[in-house]
Order: C-alpha cells, then structure tokens, then sequence
C-alpha cells in the first residue's frame, strides 16, 4: 500500500501517467480481469427516495429534463416516464445546463429488466462529475466484468471497495462526494480530484484520489480547467433509468482562519504560587490549580488537565478551551474566589482546605 500511495503520489507530482510503463498510478493495468472481486454485501436498507434537503439544487424530480442537455446543447434527448429520465439508446450523453465543482451528489437509478447483455453491455450507464470523472453505473448483480468497471467503480481506477449491489428493476442509491482537482494560474495541478460514495447506503469509495480523468483504455492526464463542469449521464445503448437527482455545492472557499490565542501577559511567581489549591462550588463543581514547569495548570473533573496561560494579572485562559478563571483576592490579596467561565457557562467557585 506504501508502495502504490508513493507511486501515486510521485505520478502525481509530476504530471506523468505510467502509461508507457503499461501500468496505471495504482499499480493494477486498467480492466484488468484477473484483479480480486470486491465482496458481495447485501444493503439494509431499500433505495427508498431519498427528498433533497433544503440546499440543495434539484436536478431532476420526476416532472421533466428541462436542467438537463444534450452534448451540442439542445434539449436532452432522454425520455421522461412514470416519474423517472430513460437513457434512449443513441440520444448520446445528457449534461447539467449547470456547471458544478466539489458536490455532495445523490442519485437514484435502476437497471433495465428483462436483462440484457452481459458484462459492461448489461445495464451499463454512468455518472460523471464536471463531464470528466464516472462512477460506473452497471447492473453488477450476479454480472462478472473487471472490477474497475463494475458498479460504484471510478472508471478504470478504482474498483468498489464491495459490491452493494441490488438487483436489476430495484431502484438504487449513490450518494458521491466529490471534490474537484485544483490547479494554479499557469494550468499545473495542485491537487488531484478525490471521490468518496456510497451505494444503498454502504460505502463503496472512501476518498479515492483520481489520477486523472476516467477514461476507458488509457490513464488521462488533468488538464486544467474553470473549477465548474456538468454533470452527465451516461447513454451506453441500455435503458438505465433515473429518479431523485439532487446535488449540494460544498464550500470551496479557503477555511476560516482563528484568531491567535491570548497572549500572555508576564505573571510574578509569587502571584502564580498564591493561586494553587482547590476550589469548589455548592454543586460539585471541583478545579485544581498546580504549578506546571514555569505556569500554572488547571486540574477539571475527570482529571482533565489544561495550561492556564495569564492574560492579566487576574484573568487565566485555558490553553486549548475557550475558558477562563477571574480570580478574587481576599484580605491580604491570596486569591478566595474563581469564576470559571466556559461558553455561556459560569461557575462561582470559593477556595477549600
Ligand atoms: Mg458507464
């Protein structure tokens, strides 16, 4: 595994494919039929229509393909019955008039009955993320195929971690997230797209870095683009059929940034010295104050502990909490009182034996 992850990681680095060593990133050649078959599992729970939630954007809901289009952008050329988007075999690929980038994507589809075919020409479709990135679609329900093309497999790359799936005419779940490739203004990848899904509730990607489009026979490079893309929905000449298509845009922007924390303020030893002992309320709220190294530590219930850093001569903070003891001097200046105060949580302790 640490052999394939830094071969991954070193293809990555340097934008080259192992294509003329005859072997993907991952080690394994692409469809390669003598690769283990992920095991069976047997879902528990139905695919049962999964309502969006309330952020989510609608994609398709049983009343027509209107936010969807066909490659050169006329209308879809799928067929709407009985509340769910038939792929039509020879119509081509249907795309969101929308462009997308990282997504948490749910869809539900079924395979065609009576069967059909077998192998990849058995109920095969597929969902792809930006145009670029497949999670198959395929009626893998007693069918054999090479494992990185079955159902749940990113196409190519990364075979199911197990086999989820229900039988053909049982309507099935994915639920993908998906996070889409970074590059930086002169087109250089700064990091690879990942994929994690589930099928029928059971995780089948956890995570997956993508090496690269998914594609059949060959290992794609990244190429640069604008951060947005279709979703699309494979036409491979079988009726797969769709229902409940939502999708939630997740945050891109940069993470929030914390403060720094309080800085501490220079504290004589004598007044760090007079604040150690117990300290107690009526309600069984107990906190220790020792001497730590050079500082003060704060012993909580449960043994606890947490750096008490001075940010003025009577006011501590916690070292990894936002928390903080006041201290009250009695007569005589040694410290009587605490007020321990964490959220919107106050404690009134008074100083034991
Ligand atoms: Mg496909």
């Amino acid at each position: 595994m640490m052999m394939k992850t830094a071969l991954l990681a070193t293809a990555l680095a340097t934008g080259v494919v192992a294509s003329s060593a005859g072997q993907t990133p991952s080690g394994w050649r692409a469809h390669d039929l003598t690769r283990p078959r992920p095991p069976v599992v047997v879902p528990g729970q139905a695919a049962a229509p999964v309502p969006p939630p309330s952020d989510a954007v609608v994609l398709f809901d049983g009343s027509g393909v209107g936010a969807w289009r066909s490659r050169n952008g006329g209308p879809a050329g799928w067929i709407v019955r009985d509340g769910a988007m038939e792929a039509v075999p020879g119509a081509g690929y249907v795309y969101t008039r929308r462009g997308f980038g990282d997504v948490q994507l749910h869809v539900e589809w079924v395979a065609p009955t009576p069967t059909q075919g077998e192998g990849q020409d058995r109920g095969n479709s597929g969902v792809f993320l930006m145009g670029e990135y497949e999670l198959q679609v395929l009626d893998s329900y007693g069918n054999d195929t090479y494992p990185d093309g079955q159902a749940g497999a990113a196409y190519g790359q990364y075979p199911p971690l197990v086999n989820a799936s229900l039988p053909p005419g049982t309507w099935q779940s994915y639920d993908i997230v998906f996070r889409r490739p970074r590059f930086d203004s002169a087109g250089a990848l700064l990091a690879p797209a990942r994929m994690t899904a589930f099928q029928n509730g059971v995780l089948i990607q956890d995570n997956v870095t993508l090496w690269g489009p998914t594609e059949w026979l060959q290992a794609d490079r990244y190429v640069a683009d604008s951060g947005r893309g279709p979703i699309a929905l494979q036409d491979h000449g079988n009726p797969v059929r769709y229902r409940n298509i939502w999708v939630r845009e997740l945050p891109e922007g940069p993470p929030l940034v914390a403060p720094p924390p309080p800085a501490a303020v220079p504290v004589p030893a004598s007044v760090l010295d007079a604040m150690v002992g117990r300290y107690q309320d009526g309600d069984g709220m107990v906190l220790v104050i020792n001497r730590a190294g050079a500082g003060l530590e704060v012993v909580l219930p449960g043994g606890r502990r947490q750096a008490l850093i001075p940010i003025s001569p009577t006011e501590f903070a916690f070292g990894s909490t936002a928390a903080t003891l006041t201290v009250a001097a009695g007569a005589g200046g040694r410290p009587v009182r605490l007020t321990f105060r964490m959220g919107a949580t106050v404690f009134d302790l008074e100083r034991r034996p």
